[in-house]
């Protein structure tokens, strides 16, 4: 029996179905859909006609709703209440509470594992002593247990080899009858043409600024996030939606309004403020790119920190002494850094220079 996934280990994946709750149900369910209308509508004819295929490809960039999009179409064929037809799942019955919170026994997800780099024949196959009576490709032709139809969703496409895909052959040749199985990569270039001439391609786009802010919203749910806070997130992860989630977890958020409190009301602390970003920074781990992420995201924050108050200075008719010059050579340094991050430079020391910088109010000599 493959494993439903453990949707609470899902921070990998921010793109996973935001738990549901009534009376709100109704509204998240439609927004889960948002950004990918056009790939909806095809859905919604391709059943209206009974012409839905058996195998899919969701193609598209990381990080934009297609894993969300195939458990939207898990609930709309599993749901309970709502015609499969209307491409609109209540969000509130058993089955889209149970696909929504990964436990759905008709429908099986897999992925490829953190410690490997490709999907195991084992999660498709079985493990060799039970070859062929285990995996993906066996549970998938067993009778539906609750709903009509057994759905798999396989997600990590992009790291299939020859021999885990010469394992999913058949299965995407001959589905069983009523069963949907959807692959999910980011690109079509990365799938081998054996799986890609099984499949039907569904393309996903990055959704428009507006509806990625809605998605980002969505995910944030249980939080209170800011509209600001959401398009600062989302400028600092450059429009990538997972990441921009991340930025908005707990932790982040922490920082950000510490980061204000250093940055106060007058003059920034030099020490305090490098040890502040330093410390953030580190907690991201040895690798470049979320170092390089979390640095982006502390320009952001500072820039945005003092084109707030240049505002407020503009707002009371304050808007010019020294502190004005100094807070708009302050905003100007900080956009400066976000561009000294992409050249590589060595992160401490820009750090520090940035921080002495902050507090002199003006270039160094
Ligand atoms: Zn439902």
């Amino acid at each position: 029996m493959v494993t439903p996934l453990d949707s609470s280990s899902s921070s990998n994946h921010p793109d996973s179905a935001a738990a549901v709750e009534s009376p709100e149900a109704l509204r998240l369910a439609e927004n889960l859909w948002i950004g990918h209308h056009r790939q909806r509508e095809w859905f919604r004819n391709a059943i209206r006609s009974g012409r839905l295929g058996s195998t899919f490809l969701f193609v598209g960039p990381e990080g934009i709703g297609k894993r969300t999009f195939a458990l939207q179409l898990a609930k709309t064929l599993l749901c309970e209440r709502s015609e499969p037809a209307e491409l609109a799942p209540c969000g509130d019955c058993s089955a889209c509470r149970q696909v929504a919170a990964g436990t759905h026994p008709d429908v099986l997800q897999v992925r490829k594992p953190d410690d490997r780099s490709y999907i195991p024949v084992e999660i498709l196959i079985g493990p060799r002593e039970a070859r062929m009576r285990e995996g993906l490709c066996h549970d998938i032709r067993l009778r539906p247990m609750s709903g009509e139809r057994r759905i798999a969703i396989l997600d990590d496409a992009d790291v299939l080899n020859a021999e885990g895909a010469n394992c999913l052959l058949k299965t995407l040749e001959e589905p069983p009858p009523r069963a949907v199985i959807i692959l999910i990569g980011t690109s079509l270039q990365r799938q081998l043409p054996t799986i890609r001439s099984r499949c039907q391609v569904v393309r996903f786009d990055p959704p428009p600024r507006d509806e990625a802010v809605e998605i980002l919203r969505l995910h944030a749910a249980a939080a209170e996030v800011s509209e600001e806070q959401l398009r600062a997130a989302l400028d600092a992860a450059d429009g990538e939606l997972s990441r921009a989630a991340t930025l908005l977890s707990e932790e982040s958020r922490h920082f950000q309004q510490t980061l204000h409190a250093v940055l106060g009301d007058g003059l920034p602390s030099a020490v305090e403020l490098a040890k502040l970003v330093g410390g953030y920074v580190d907690a991201a781990g040895s690798d470049a790119p979320p170092r390089r992420q979390r640095m982006r995201q502390v320009s952001e924050l500072a820039a945005d920190h003092f084109r707030r108050r240049l505002r407020a200075a503009a707002t009371s008719g304050t808007l010019s002494g020294p502190s004005v010059a100094e807070d708009l050579y302050r905003l100007n340094r900080s956009l400066e850094m976000r561009y000294q991050i992409d050249r590589n430079a060595n992160q401490a020391t820009l750090i520090e220079a940035w921080a002495d910088d902050l507090q002199r109010g003006r270039p160094g000599s």
